[in-house]
C-alpha cells in the first residue's frame, strides 16, 4: 500500500470557495479547506493528530499502537487504517459491551487488522485516563499508547501541520469545530499572528471549561481572538435534529461540500448563523477548516442524506 505521507500535500487537498448569498450580503468571502478529501477513510484532522505518533512508534521501534474510542468513533477507524498503511499492528480499546451488531466504525477498523478489546464505561474511564499510561504502558509494552482522540502533545503538533496546506496569511480567521479541542490548539499554534481563530464547540455544558486545551496555546496572546463557542452543539455530542440533516442537504445542494452531522455540519451551520448575525466584520476572509468525518454519516438511516 502506498505511504500515506504524499497526500497531505498541499496540491491534493484544495481549498474551495463556498459562495452562499448570506455570505455575499454580509459582504465576506469564505473558503473551505476540504480535509475530507485527504483519504477515504483516514479523513481529516485525524491524520494530523495521529502522524507524529506513528513518528514516534517507529523511532522506539514499537510494533503497535494502541488508541481508545467509541463504537462510531472517526478516530479509531483512522487510527486503524493510518496503522496498516505504515505498517503497524494495531489495538482498539473500545468504549462499552460488545454489542450484539458491530458498528460500520467497528466493521472497518477491524478489516484494517485492529484488535478490539471491549470493555465496560468504568474500566474504559480508567484505562484511557492520562495518568493510567504508565499502567497501559506495562501491560502492552509493545505498543505506542495513542490517547482517545490523539488528545496529547504530538497530536496538537500534528495539527498545526493542517496551516500549511493554505496561504495562512490571505485569511482574517480561521474556523474549526471542537471536540478534545486538539486541532483548535494546533490551529491556535500554527497561526499567523494577527488572526482570530474561532472554535464551535459540538459538546454541550463547556461554556464553563473556557478555551479547551489553553496551557498548551504558546501563541494566545499574540492572536487577535482565540475562542469558542458554545451554542451550536444541536444538544449534544452526536445529537442532531431536522433542521440540522436540512442544512446538510441544502449545502450540499448549493455547493457540493458533503458534511458529517456530528462536527462540520454544525461549524458550518455556525458559520452561516453568525454571518448572518453579522458577527464577522465587513470585508473579512475566513478559513474553515472542514475537519472530515464523512465515515459517521453511515449511521444516520438510509435516505436521509442526499449524498
Ligand atoms: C475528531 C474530529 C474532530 C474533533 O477534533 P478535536 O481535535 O478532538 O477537537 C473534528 N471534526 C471531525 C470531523 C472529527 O472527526
Amino acid at each position: 500500500m502506498e505511504p500515506l505521507k504524499e497526500t497531505w500535500h498541499k496540491k491534493i487537498i484544495p481549498t474551495e470557495r463556498l459562495n452562499l448569498s448570506v455570505f455575499a450580503a454580509n459582504k465576506i468571502e469564505v473558503d473551505v479547506l476540504r480535509l475530507d478529501l485527504i483519504d477515504p477513510v483516514i479523513s481529516g484532522n485525524k491524520w494530523f493528530k495521529i502522524k507524529n505518533y506513528l513518528a514516534i512508534a517507529k523511532d522506539k521501534n514499537l510494533k503497535t499502537i494502541l488508541t481508545f474510542g467509541g463504537p462510531y468513533s472517526n478516530h479509531i477507524v483512522a487510527a486503524a487504517c493510518a496503522a496498516f498503511r505504515e505498517g503497524f499492528h494495531s489495538i482498539g480499546i473500545i468504549r462499552g459491551e460488545e454489542p450484539s451488531n458491530w458498528s460500520h466504525t467497528l466493521k472497518t477498523a477491524a478489516g484494517f487488522g485492529m484488535q478490539l478489546e471491549f470493555v465496560n464505561r468504568k474500566s474504559y474511564k480508567e484505562m484511557s485516563a492520562e495518568s493510567s499510561i504508565p499502567i497501559m504502558t506495562r501491560k502492552y509494552p509493545e505498543a505506542c499508547i495513542i490517547p482517545e482522540g490523539g488528545a496529547g502533545k504530538p497530536g496538537i503538533e500534528g495539527s498545526a501541520d493542517i496551516l500549511h496546506l493554505v496561504e495562512n496569511k490571505l485569511y482574517d480567521e480561521i474556523i474549526c469545530t471542537v471536540g478534545t479541542g486538539t486541532m483548535f490548539a494546533g490551529l491556535a499554534n500554527g497561526s499567523d499572528s494577527q488572526q482570530f481563530i474561532r472554535g464551535i464547540s459540538v459538546l454541550k455544558g463547556m461554556q464553563d471549561q473556557g478555551v479547551p486545551m489553553e496551557k498548551e496555546i504558546k501563541n494566545k496572546k499574540k492572536l487577535k481572538y482565540c475562542g469558542v463557542h458554545h451554542d451550536y452543539h444541536f444538544g449534544g455530542y452526536a445529537k442532531k435534529n431536522d433542521e440540522l440533516i436540512k442544512f446538510m442537504n441544502h449545502l450540499y445542494t448549493e455547493s457540493g461540500i458533503p458534511t458529517d452531522f456530528v462536527y462540520t455540519a454544525k461549524l458550518i451551520y455556525a458559520v452561516v448563523d453568525l454571518a448572518r448575525k453579522q458577527q464577522f466584520s465587513v470585508g473579512s476572509k475566513l478559513l474553515i477548516i472542514h475537519s472530515g468525518g464523512l465515515q459517521g454519516n453511515g449511521s444516520l438511516a438510509p435516505g436521509t442524506l442526499i449524498f
